[in-house]
């Protein structure tokens, strides 16, 4: 008789990155990927991606850098919920820009002790979103580290824009625009508090509270508002909220050549639940425009495109909010129930000083 080897077939299956090992994962990883279509010619698997986009296309490239423990904690973020979300950062940046998303690379720093099963949701979440917005895993890199440390960069293009297919800066921004803003503000500093236990659940009702978490963990990056925006050819200035309305808001001003602007609080949007927090004292109006995270378009424009504005909000299905001005004092200002305040601007969470 001869003998029986187990066969490979009934062996235990990985339950840890150590066991399932680079190779295995990369291989599990081109399982679960269509073929490269369109143009990406060639993705994972070879020892560079080929993507060639019609010659003459603007090709937009952003990164973005996750480190567990300094940009999530794993307490309270869920695989899934981190592998939207760090897709989800970079298509916001990309759609800050007016560009249309494409290939996206994935490069993982993994504890060896991390469960499989973990890393399969990241994958599956993040492919999820990737399909939604027909983007392509098309690369990266995988290496054993003692943090998770995740790396994602995007490519995107500039096609159809009414500027010659130049994407929208940060700054074009006019003395007189008037200022937008996407969606509603300070959500996901809430969202982020609630996560955290520094606001009491028992404060706002369940449906209120999940909004406010899903809106910090599963932000909706505004990829279609910011390619109709720059499109039309109408928006002078553009970025994603990810520091806080007033830290970016700074950021575009300062790219603007040094410019101000004239806030009116009225008019800031905010969410049912956000607005009954602040109506109970339990948060205020500033602190919502200082936390970030919100991942919302930010935008400025001629008053003369007020209804072409109005259109695209009503096209794309997102709410625009007419929240100021662009003034030259070099300041920005907030008129608060007819007074006028100063917001000191610090300038957004900075790495190496917070
Ligand atoms: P090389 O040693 O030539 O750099 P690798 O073994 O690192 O190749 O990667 C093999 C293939 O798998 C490459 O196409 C690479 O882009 C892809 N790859 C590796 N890690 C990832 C990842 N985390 N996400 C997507 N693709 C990956
Ligand atoms: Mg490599």
């Amino acid at each position: 008789m001869q003998n029986q080897k187990p066969s490979r077939d009934h062996s235990c299956p990985p339950e840890t990155v150590a066991e399932l090992g680079e190779f295995g994962f990369i291989a599990d990883l081109r399982r679960r990927l269509p073929p490269a279509s369109g143009d990406l010619k060639l993705g994972v698997g070879d020892d560079a991606a080929w993507w060639q986009p019609e010659s003459g296309s603007g090709i937009l490239t952003t990164t973005d850098m996750l480190v567990a423990g300094v940009h999530f904690d794993l307490a309270y973020t869920s695989a899934a919920n981190l592998g939207y979300k760090s897709l989800a950062v970079n298509l916001s940046d990309l759609a800050a820009m007016g560009a249309k998303p494409a290939c996206a690379y994935l490069s993982l720093a993994l504890p060896a002790e991390l469960k499989k099963i973990w890393l399969d949701e990241y994958i599956m979440a993040f492919l999820g979103l990737a399909a939604a917005y027909n983007v392509q895993l098309a690369g990266g890199d995988t290496v054993a580290a003692s943090e998770l440390v995740i790396s994602v960069t995007l490519n995107g293009l500039v096609n159809g824009l009414a500027s010659k297919n130049k994407p929208v800066l940060r700054s074009g921004a006019k003395i007189g625009d008037d200022i937008y803003v996407s969606g509603t503000v300070g959500d996901s500093f809430l969202g982020l508090q609630l996560l955290q236990g520094r606001l009491e659940r028992s404060d706002i009702d369940v449906s209120g509270a999940t909004f406010l978490a899903d809106r910090h963990l599963r932000p909706t990056p505004r990829v279609d508002l910011g390619h109709r925006l720059a499109a039309s050819g109408k928006v002078n200035a553009m970025l994603d909220i990810s520091d806080g309305v007033v830290a970016d808001l700074g950021h575009l001003l300062t790219a603007s050549g040094g410019l101000g602007a004239e806030l009116d609080q009225a008019a800031i949007p905010l969410s049912r639940p956000a607005f009954e927090l602040v109506t109970a004292g339990l948060t205020d109006c500033r602190g919502l425009l200082t936390g970030g995270e919100d991942y919302e378009l930010l935008f400025t424009a001629n008053p003369a495109v007020r209804s072409k504005i109005s259109e695209i909000a009503i096209t794309a299905e997102v709410a625009l909010s007419r929240i100021g001005r662009i003034t030259n004092t070099e300041k920005i200002f907030m008129s608060v129930n007819g007074v006028t305040e100063e917001l000191s601007g610090r300038s957004g969470y900075d790495h190496f000083q917070d």
